[in-house]
């Protein structure tokens, strides 16, 4: 395994009972076997300035890779960190002696191991180049409501050029239409005016932003850093470039059409909260029939949301937008009642006190209760609409008459097109269910059409895999709403404000904030060569040996981030701006041909073959743990925190995540003498945790291809197990991996041992 090139210093530490449950002497003797190991030290605790000094030195004479053997490579990161030379950790603190009995054999065995695996490691890792990049310092902002606008002033003061694109004359999105706002300074009680002039003028005078007004983006080209872009303005292409790009594109309310039950559409007198809105700011309120002023309104809140038939999720605004509306509404006529139904009202933080206030007022009664219908009377009669409600405190059912009703429609995401998505779904349905006809050929031309269609026609990437941003379920863009938010599947592609999750205005605002940030990052990142969450800070990037392509688009395809364009032979044609070094191509890829320089087929492959398997005489099974590093790694480390138990028999290799786990790795482990082989991943779904949004289900995908091996080997299917683990599952992990244990000692030892 030795590498005449390399010359390896190995350091082991004593401290945090490593040297107390572990023999470090024979330690040293396997790190000493190893031809190319020049330094080979230990110390009572490494992390210490003594330790650390001597690192150092020897890191100065000429080590090409230094193997620290200590706590978990999570910990003391930045003491351990070198420059010039490779730095391997091996964990022999959290996996090792805090997890397995002291003093004990197979612990010794499971500590030699691991040092080995480690060696192997920093034996064939290389250090390549980053990709820097020269990063433009510019944020593209698309959308110029209140998320837009606020996004280009912060990045503005950050000291960043803005490009704000707004597809409307004016900027200001629903603020142009909303003259008053609930309250959002103390004693937050009192209905409060918007000062959009002042803000649209600061931003108009700050030499650092340019406005485009009524304009659209043709085309979004290169990476991040590097964006180049064609807008379209007033009938003229305009080309400018920027380094990462905030999309702030807003919402659209609900269709209310689609609310026939609660009378709209059948009634002038049934409007949405967006129609209310415009009618207040006229000064007097009327009824759309007649032009009568309403003596009663009714509001009617989560009016199609939280409800499954239409948008699953709460709108975050309703409730205060209705107690604003009922509050004006009084205000402009003090004689007018106003209802208010609803299934809870969600006044956060100190919006409470404007629901007391709302409370206080005698004209203002609210009602717990499922609105099941809205009658409308006859066209032309001036008969009240009747609001049917059921299961209410009062009783059973009641019904209310009101002049006028107001729906509190949801929010839509604009990053979606929601008809788009919803006809794309109902397209695919009837293609699932077999149907014939002139439907299934409409079905057909649709997803032919607008198939490559998550989200709209924003952006227009000249991606290849698709035009704008990739969606949830619900419309909302997010590479992982958990952990990262604001980030979405295109790298340098931040969301923010209402397209990112229904919002009020404080709210898009502190949202544009960290979406800025992220986007600001991204630019000094790639500038770096670096790359975003969650491999953060990591330089390496997938190199493509192309001369052994075989063109068969499974990287192109399955890279979740968009990250790899083709050319028309279908080769792969990478922008390492874009990628965030997931490994999933590399998993991809069955010619082999995709690595990272310390992350590769060979890396791996030789740490499998680093661990000493015992023969079938000594009846001491072994069994690989390939774990995610994301959320199943540190799962298994905080078991060892806790000082759960579990087999020493298992040796675990963090892999980038389940997705960038190369099958060929399955088959050295078989052919080495595995006895069984446990794939740890993070949660699939679209609730995902799955850091790499689709590497974990893309591992579910690939089993067939594991199954099919194990069927070539004539090997059980049950010696190869996948579990997806949340962080929070590492109570059960030992169980998970003793139960694994166990039944590959029911199976029997892996015949090829030996
Ligand atoms: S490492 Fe991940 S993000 Fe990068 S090209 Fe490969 S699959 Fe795409
Ligand atoms: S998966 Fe491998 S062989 Fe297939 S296109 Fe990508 S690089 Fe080429």
């Amino acid at each position: 395994m030795a590498d005449e090139k390399k010359n390896v210093a190995v350091f082991l530490c004593r401290g945090c009972d490593i040297g107390a449950a572990l023999d470090i002497e024979a330690l040293e003797k396997v790190a000493r076997e190893e031809r190319s190991v020049s330094v080979c030290r230990s110390h009572p605790f490494l992390c210490g300035d003594e330790g650390v000094a001597q690192i150092k030195e020897s890191v100065q004479s000429g080590v090409t890779s230094l193997v620290v053997a200590a706590c978990s490579g999570r910990f003391h990161s930045q003491t351990f960190a070198s420059d010039s030379c490779f730095v391997e950790r091996v964990n022999l603190r959290e996996l090792v002696v805090w997890s397995h009995e002291p003093g004990n054999e197979d612990t010794q065995m499971l500590a030699e191991d691991n040092l080995r695996m480690g060696m192997a490691r920093a034996l064939k890792a290389e250090m390549r180049e980053p990709a820097k990049l020269a990063a433009e310092p510019t944020i593209l902002v698309v959308g110029g409501g209140p998320s837009g606008m606020a996004a280009a002033r912060d990045a503005s003061r950050a000291g960043f050029r803005v490009v704000l694109v707004e597809k409307e004359a004016d900027l200001g999105g629903w603020l142009r239409t909303f003259k008053r706002q609930f309250p959002k300074s103390a004693p937050y009680r009192d209905l409060e005016s918007i000062d959009l002039d002042r803000q649209i003028r600061e931003l108009e005078n700050d030499p650092n932003i340019q406005i485009y007004r009524s304009a659209a983006i043709n085309s979004i080209s290169g990476q991040p850093g590097q964006f180049e872009i064609e807008l379209e303005v007033n009938g003229s292409a305009i080309q400018t470039k920027a380094g990462a790009i905030v999309q702030a594109t807003g919402w659209k309310p609900y269709d209310a059409s689609r609310l026939g039950h609660l009378g709209y559409g059948r009634s002038p007198d049934v409007i949405t909260n967006v129609e209310m809105e415009r009618l207040s700011a006229t000064g007097k309120i009327h009824r759309p029939s007649d032009g009568r002023p309403p003596k009663r309104i009714a509001f009617i809140q989560c009016a199609g949301s939280r409800d499954q038939a239409h948008l699953p999720y709460c709108s975050a605004v309703c409730c205060r937008a209705s107690l604003k509306q009922a509050l004006w509404a009084r205000e402009l006529d003090p004689e007018v009642e106003t209802y208010i139904f609803y299934k809870d009202i969600r006044t956060p933080a100190q919006s409470e006190d404007f629901y007391r206030r709302a409370q206080e007022d005698p004209g203002i009664s609210m009602l717990k209760g499922d609105v099941v219908s809205v009658a409308a009377a006859d066209a032309g009669s001036r008969e009240p609409l009747r609001v049917n409600v059921e299961n209410t405190l009062l009783g059973p059912s009641i019904a209310v008459e009101a002049d006028l009703v107001v729906l509190a429609t949801g929010m839509v995401p604009v990053a979606a097109d929601g008809e788009v998505i919803r006809n794309l779904r109902d397209a695919k349905a009837i293609i699932n269910k077999g149907e014939q006809g002139p439907q299934l050929d409409a079905a057909r031309q649709l997803i032919a059409d607008r198939g490559h269609l998550e989200g709209t026609d924003l952006l227009h990437l000249t991606y290849r895999q698709g035009p704008d941003l990739p969606v949830l379920n619900n419309g909302f863009p997010d590479s992982h709403f958990i952990c990262f938010p604001y980030e979405t599947r295109r790298t340098g592609i931040y969301a923010a404000g209402c397209m990112r999750a229904p919002n009020d205005i404080e709210g898009c605002i502190a949202d544009a904030q960290g979406a800025v940030l992220k986007a600001i990052q991204c630019i000094e990142l790639t500038a770096r060569g670096a790359t975003l969450h969650p491999r953060w800070e990591d330089r390496t990037v997938p190199d493509f040996q192309m001369q052994r392509c075989t063109q068969c688009k499974r990287c192109t395809e399955e890279c979740p981030f968009g990250s790899l364009d083709e050319d028309q032979k279908g080769t792969p044609l990478p922008n390492p701006g874009r990628c965030r070094r997931c490994g999933i191509c590399l998993g991809a890829c069955p010619e082999r041909i995709i690595s990272f320089g310390d992350y590769s087929i060979d890396v791996i492959s030789s740490m499998i073959k680093a661990v000493k398997v015992p023969d079938e005489f000594e009846e001491k099974p072994r069994l690989l743990v390939l774990a995610c590093e994301n959320d199943a790694l540190p799962a298994l480390e905080a078991a060892g925190v806790a000082r759960l138990r579990y087999s020493p028999f298992v040796r675990v290799i963090p892999v980038r995540c389940l997705g960038a786990v190369n099958v060929i790795w399955i088959a050295d482990a078989l052919a080495r003498g595995f006895d069984g082989i446990l794939l740890l991943g993070c949660k699939s779904g679209d609730d995902y945790q799955c850091h790499f949004i689709r590497g974990s289900e893309l591992m579910g995908t690939r089993s067939e291809n594991i199954r099919q091996k194990l069927v070539q080997l004539a090997l059980e299917e049950e010696r190869v197990r996948i579990e997806q683990i949340a962080l929070s599952d590492y109570q059960r992990l030992p169980a998970l991996i003793d139960e694994f244990a166990a039944q590959i000692e029911e199976i029997g030892l892996n015949p090829f041992k030996g």
